[in-house]
């Protein structure tokens, strides 16, 4: 029984609008940098420059370069623009995607087909450090490749020796992060793609988050190590223009080593009665908006603009992570060199924190561990919220070891979802939610 009719006659726009922004009530409230994910927001004159661009190719579609291009032409430059950033040479080649998954998928399919026409390998593994992002096992799911979890060090990097254990006749690929998203730490890039070029198989590296802050802080003297195409043995990588390239949402590259390995990305369809069918990716339709606003984002920023961006969020990442570790059985996890990190405790139930910092209006990510610990992506809109947020923070763990009780949030089902994660049982509740998601009130 449907719970909403279809609308019947149609709202003037202003009447549409309004209601829309009423139902944002709710919302993170991440342009006040309360919250610590999925919103970069670099301010409002940078925000409008995306929001042009996006509106002005709004309704031009990805799909037909022959159509668009003025499309082609700002993918092509995005690729070469990153490739140039990230060290690639005049053979690196790529695709702009909707987001970091799609990059992802693609890199794992393109690795699959690889090895299938060169190798001849049909029963396809990779190897993954266990603290990759999810889109790796989505990818494992979607394109019958078995994902191999290698465990990480103390400091939270891949155990290159672990991995290498793993590592058999049917592996693909090695993947390693920078950063990686729990504990923002870079993996060992050279040592991962070493063993990829001693074992003849691919390595991705996956950039999706620090892609466009590891090149800067690095350039600003940060301890970053050599982690794109620089290192040799790194066949893919993928970087997120809508994370902290500040570009509108819905896009990423993807760059492979070079066209030869691409090639194994594309999908070709010679038979179809509606025509030649040819998609660099996984969508069909691919939104010019967001190719036009990450080509303008590149541009209006340009390397000063990201500098100086990088410059004042490493500065509030090191005055954040100074604080935490001031605040006694609070401490920084690993030692990440860029804008992302975890915390955890020694004596306190991280949730609980979480709870507690949530009624204070600060929604950060919790990591399920182990380590449990909670997690902060800094952005440009943090700046201002150091010292308000340190002080909830100390006052938040004081409490709680006061004996104080923590308030009602999410602490219990996080602790539930240690006990049991990776179970059936756990991955049907989460399902259940997931159902519930698209019930109308
Ligand atoms: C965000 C992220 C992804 C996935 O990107 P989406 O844009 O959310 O699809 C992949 N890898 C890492 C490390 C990420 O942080």
């Amino acid at each position: 029984m449907p719970s909403l009719p279809f609308p019947l006659t149609g709202l003037p726009k202003d009447e549409v609008l309004r209601r829309m922004r009423a139902l944002r009530e709710d919302d993170a409230r991440w342009r006040e940098g309360k919250t610590f994910s999925l919103v970069y927001f670099a301010g409002d004159e940078v925000s409008a420059m995306a929001r042009e661009a996006y509106g002005e190719f709004m309704a031009e579609n990805g799909l037909s370069p022959m159509a668009f291009p003025s499309l082609r032409r700002f993918e092509a430059e995005t690729l070469a623009m990153c490739a140039s950033l990230f060290h690639g040479d005049a053979q690196v080649a790529g695709t702009m995607t909707s987001g970091g998954t799609e990059s992802v998928l693609m890199a794992v399919k393109t690795a699959r087909d690889w090895a299938k026409a060169e190798r001849g390998i049909t029963a396809p593994e990779m190897v993954l450090p266990v603290t990759v992002h999810p889109a790796f096992e989505k990818a494992a799911h979607y394109f019958g490749v078995t994902a191999r979890h290698a465990p990480v060090g103390p400091d939270f990097r891949a155990d290159v020796n672990a991995m290498r254990a793993l590592v058999g006749p049917h592996t693909v690929m090695v993947v390693g992060s920078a950063v990686a998203f729990p504990q923002g730490v870079v993996d060992p890039i050279a040592d991962i793609a070493a063993l990829a070029r001693e074992k003849k198989i691919l390595c991705h590296v996956d950039a999706c988050l620090g892609g466009f802050i590891l090149p800067f802080a690095r350039a600003l003297g940060r301890a970053v190590p050599p982690f794109d195409f620089e290192v040799e043995g790194v066949t893919s990588l993928s970087a997120d223009l809508h994370k902290y390239g500040f570009a509108a949402k819905g896009a990423s590259v993807v760059l492979y080593r070079d066209a030869a390995l691409r090639r194994h990305q594309f999908f070709t369809y010679t038979a179809w009665p509606g025509g030649l069918y040819a998609s660099p990716s996984m969508t069909g339709t691919r939104p010019g908006g967001a190719i036009a606003a990450a080509w303008a984002m590149l541009h209006h920023l340009g390397e000063a603009g990201y500098l100086a961006h990088a410059r004042q969020m490493l500065k509030t990442t090191d005055a954040l992570k100074a604080g935490v570790d001031a605040v006694p059985g609070l401490k920084v996890q690993g030692d990440p060199p860029a804008t992302v990190f975890g915390f955890g405790s020694e004596g306190l139930d991280c949730f609980e924190l979480g709870d507690a910092m949530e009624a204070r209006g600060w929604k950060l990510d919790r990591l399920s561990g182990p380590p449990p610990g909670l997690h902060v992506m800094v952005t440009p809109a943090h700046a201002r919220i150091v010292e308000p947020f340190l002080s909830d923070l100390a006052q938040c763990t004081a409490g709680l070891r006061a004996g104080q009780p923590a308030p009602a949030g999410s602490a219990a089902l996080y602790g539930m979802a240690g006990a049991v994660s990776g179970t059936p049982e756990l991955d049907a509740f989460v399902r259940d939610f997931l159902d519930g998601l698209y019930q109308v009130e």
